[in-house]
C-alpha cells in the first residue's frame, strides 16, 4: 500500500534487520528496541490492524514464524511478550498490522 513504512520494508525500499522471512511473512528488529530482542512480525499483504486481520491462515503463519525465531534465538525457554498495539486507545502507530515480540531479558510486569 502506498506510504505504508512496513509495506516499503517489506519491498526492501527501506532497509531493515530482517530476522526471518517466508512467502507470507516478514520478520525484523524494531528501530527503537525496548529489549534485547526485539522484533516486529507482519504479515506480507497490507493489513490495517488485527481488527481487519480476518484470515486464520495469515494469523496462523505469523503465529508459527514466532514460534520458529523465538526457539532460533533461543528465547522459546526463557520467555517472551507478544503485543499487537491496536488502534488509538492501544497507541497503534503503523497501520499495516504488526506483532511486536520482546525477549532476551526479565520483562516489566506492567500491561497497561
Ligand atoms: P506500534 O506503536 O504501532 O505498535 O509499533 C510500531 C513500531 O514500529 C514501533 O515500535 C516503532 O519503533 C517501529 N518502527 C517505526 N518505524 C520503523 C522503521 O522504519 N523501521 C523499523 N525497523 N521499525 C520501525
Ligand atoms: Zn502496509
Amino acid at each position: 500500500m502506498d506510504g505504508c513504512i512496513f509495506c516499503k520494508i517489506i519491498k526492501g525500499e527501506i532497509p531493515s534487520k530482517k530476522v526471518y522471512e517466508d512467502s507470507n511473512v516478514y520478520a525484523f528488529s524494531d528501530i527503537h528496541p525496548q529489549a534485547k530482542h526485539h522484533i516486529l512480525f507482519v504479515p506480507k499483504q497490507h493489513i490495517s490492524g488485527l481488527t481487519e486481520l480476518n484470515d486464520k491462515e495469515t494469523l496462523n503463519n505469523i503465529f508459527f514464524a514466532i514460534k520458529k525465531v523465538t526457539k532460533e534465538l533461543g528465547i522459546d525457554g526463557t520467555g517472551y511478550r507478544v503485543c499487537a498495539n491496536n488502534g488509538p486507545d492501544a497507541g497503534q502507530t503503523v497501520f499495516h498490522v504488526h506483532f511486536h515480540v520482546l525477549g532476551g531479558q526479565r520483562l516489566s510486569d506492567k500491561m497497561v
